[in-house]
């Protein structure tokens, strides 16, 4: 079975900009993604737009080239997946990782195989596991936790659950087309974290009255043909609602991070990790990316994990000797 000096595991763009560092550095690695070539980034809303610019969202100094400076999610699709073909990056696609062990080396129990590594990554990002409401009706298909584009739900009455980009985003694009929306909002405000150039959009929208909002409000339970919630007064609620778009974030796979052995601390369950190194309590084992964030998943993002790849792999390279030509 061959050893790999680094397995990373995932291959969204912060496990990709892992295997540049660690090509540079001469490691041998192998990515294993459970999906497609940035799989999250597939997934996300078909006309979304990212709130970093184009040069922010770079990896490996490799030029994100956009006809406008927000790119788009097929503008991301094609730079990521563009760089892991021209650079033949060494990646497993539509395998995923179970297990991994510590024995002398790590080893790593996938869907189809097991391997080898002197060390491993872990960069599975957040965007798998929906933040759960918890409510009766919430196991309705209805009920969607993932939005991708707004014509399904023309002349349909839409309750879009929480105030972030995601559920903005929602709220506009399905009112534009035709949608009746009502926004059910556990905070007292649209979220400051909204897109600068969106936020008096939907803020706007509100104030007029053609989007409905609820603020400091609570979904209590979704029928096949209602939902009900209690609003700010506490007065319960039920109102016709034919779709539930619930835009209430997603997490990290906690138990797979637990059963890898690594520590998870405080409320937001964060997992432990040297700020220097990225190094977890397994020795050998890393973290990079968003998962760092625990159940803050507003915490790191492409713009600011970018940097986790670098830190990884000088400590590995002061760690290992280095197997080339395996
Ligand atoms: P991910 O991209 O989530 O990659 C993780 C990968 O791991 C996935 O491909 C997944 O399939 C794979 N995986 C998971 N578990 C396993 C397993 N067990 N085995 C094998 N593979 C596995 N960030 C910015 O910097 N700027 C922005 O403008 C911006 N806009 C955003 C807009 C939206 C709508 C969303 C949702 C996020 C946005 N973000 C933005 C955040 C950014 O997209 C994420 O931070 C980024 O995807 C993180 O990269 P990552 O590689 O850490 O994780």
């Amino acid at each position: 079975m061959k050893l790999f000096d680094l397995i990373i595991i995932g291959g969204g763009p912060i496990g990709l900009n892992c295997a540049l560092e660690a090509e540079k550095a001469g490691l041998s690695y192998l990515i294993i993604e459970k999906g497609t070539i940035v799989n999250s980034l597939y997934n996300y809303p078909l006309y979304m737009t990212f709130f970093s610019t184009a040069d922010k969202l770079e990896i490996a100094d490799i030029p994100f080239i956009t006809t406008s400076p927000k790119p788009g999610r097929r503008d991301a699709l094609e730079y990521y997946q563009g760089i892991s073909r021209q650079r033949n990056i060494n990646i497993n696609l539509y395998e995923e990782v179970l297990k991994i062990t510590k024995e002398e080396q790590f080893v790593v129990e996938t869907s189809k195989s097991v391997y080898l590594a002197k060390k491993v990554v872990i960069a599975t990002g957040f965007y798998d596991i929906p933040n759960k409401m918890n409510v009766k009706g919430e196991e309705l298909s209805k009920v969607k936790h993932y939005y991708s584009e707004p014509y399904p739900y023309a002349n349909q009455k839409i309750a879009v659950i929480g105030s972030s980009n995601s559920a903005v985003d929602a709220a506009l694009e399905t009112y534009r087309k035709g949608a009746e929306v009502t926004m059910i909002i556990r905070h007292s405000e649209i979220s400051k974290s909204v897109k600068y150039w969106v936020k008096p959009d939907i803020e706007n929208r509100i104030k007029e009255g053609n989007i409905a909002a609820y603020f400091n409000a609570e979904v209590l339970e979704i029928t096949p043909t209602t939902i009900i919630f209690k609003d700010e007064n506490q007065t319960v609620q039920e109102i016709e609602n034919d779709f539930v778009l619930a835009m209430t974030g997603y997490l990290p796979n906690f138990e797979f991070l637990r059963n890898s052995g690594i520590e998870l601390q405080g409320d937001c369950l964060n997992p432990f990790y040297s700020e220097e190194t990225m190094e977890t309590n397994v020795p050998g084992l890393y973290l990079a990316g968003v998962v760092c964030g625990g159940k803050d998943t507003h915490l790191w993002f492409i713009e600011n994990s970018r940097i986790h790849a670098n830190l990884i792999v000088k400590d590995i390279l002061s760690k290992i000797e280095v197997s080339r030509n395996q």
